[in-house]
């Protein structure tokens, strides 16, 4: 494979953002074979978790890769800002103002304000990102770091939930209601992604991926993260037949996912619930899919002939982000697979 000088990583947040993480730790250490130490990496971030609450819009996935690379993050939480305090929240539960169940801290309501602002002024969620991210993604935290919602068209994803009080027996909750009020307790009996397939890929996101040396599907949730930027008209096509390599790397790890709910909804979509699974529902590039290689845990060898079988690249290595090394050793790994 020729010099990697551009990765375009399509990320969700947690696992995304921890990826990222590593990821350039690994590029900046050199420890990536083939990759230049001056990268670029652009991110192509889910925005269909975002949603107006209290008069704000809040856009998790977003602001948890940008506080994540720009050191702006709670390490413990996983989302939000460190040292955070919550002052606001309590005066709106004081007021009786639902919902109480969502986590809006003093620190992050100050993101959303400034979103929420120029937004109303007439700017792009693209531009508003960029504008947000001159504050985080500085020379010392995110140099060379590019971040790009998927779209700046607005996209929820909902999910359909049993409900015996409900006449047809079911109830729909916007995704935020699903993870943090229900926390994801309750089977997903279908994903509805209002406004996919409406929704133009924001400016930038083709060209990041046609012409990237590396495409990377980091350990983010398949359905709700990479299936819903996937989803996007022209995404998936992009990935299809860009002239860069493409790798993944499984969130499902001993058959389960390491945190999270990519098993719910891997589960509402039918789809086995195991690395080779999302391996092969993602599928080779050969075939119509969109990867050339996908690395699994070492817990899950057995599944690499399998993968292997299906027309993708495949190996078993450690797959827990528990350090940047940890991590950016999963990204050299995944270089190696394709390169
Ligand atoms: P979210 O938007 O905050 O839910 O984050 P993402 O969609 O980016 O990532 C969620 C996924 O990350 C979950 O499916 C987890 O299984 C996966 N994940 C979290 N930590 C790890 C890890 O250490 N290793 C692997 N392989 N997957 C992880
Ligand atoms: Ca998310």
């Amino acid at each position: 494979m020729r010099t990697v000088h551009k990765i375009t990583v399509l990320s969700g947040g947690m696992g995304g953002a921890k990826f990222l993480q590593g990821l350039l730790h690994g590029i900046r250490g050199g420890t990536l074979p083939g990759v230049a130490d001056d990268a670029e990496v652009t991110v192509v971030a889910n925005t269909a978790d975002d949603w107006w609450i209290h008069g704000l819009k809040v856009c998790p996935d977003l602001d948890t890769v940008m506080y994540t690379l720009g050191d702006g993050i709670d390490l413990e939480r996983g989302w939000g800002r460190r040292e955070e305090t919550w002052s606001a929240k309590e005066e709106l539960a004081a007021y009786g103002v639902e919902p109480t169940w969502f986590g809006l801290g003093d620190r992050d309501i100050a993101t959303h304000l400034v979103r929420t602002q120029m937004l109303e002024a007439g700017y792009s969620l693209s531009q508003v990102t960029e504008a947000l991210c001159r504050r985080w993604l500085t020379p010392t935290y995110g140099a060379g770091v590019r971040l790009l919602p998927m779209t700046d068209d607005r996209v929820e994803t909902h999910v359909a939930v049993a409900d015996a009080d409900e006449p047809s027996g079911k109830r729909v909750v916007h995704f935020q209601e699903y993870w943090v009020r229900l926390r994801a307790e309750v089977p997903a009996e279908t994903v509805v992604v209002v406004g996919l397939e409406q929704a133009t890929p924001g400016p930038g996101v083709i060209e990041a991926i046609a012409g990237a040396d590396l495409v990377v599907l980091p350990p983010s949730n398949p359905v709700v993260s990479v299936g819903t930027i996937l989803g996007v008209p022209g995404v998936r096509d992009a990935v299809a037949t860009t002239d860069a390599r493409v790798v993944g790397l499984s969130p499902i790890v001993g058959g389960t996912h390491v945190r999270g709910m990519a098993e719910q909804m891997l589960t509402s979509i039918g789809v086995e619930v195991s690395a080779a699974g999302v391996g092969l529902h993602y599928g080779a590039r050969s075939a119509g899919g969109v990867l050339d290689g996908w690395l699994v845990d070492e817990r899950d060898a057995a599944d690499v002939e399998r993968v292997t079988a299906g027309g993708i690249a495949c190996a078993a290595v450690p797959l827990m982000m528990t350090d940047h090394d940890a991590t950016a050793a999963m990204a050299a790994a995944a270089v190696r697979l394709v390169g």
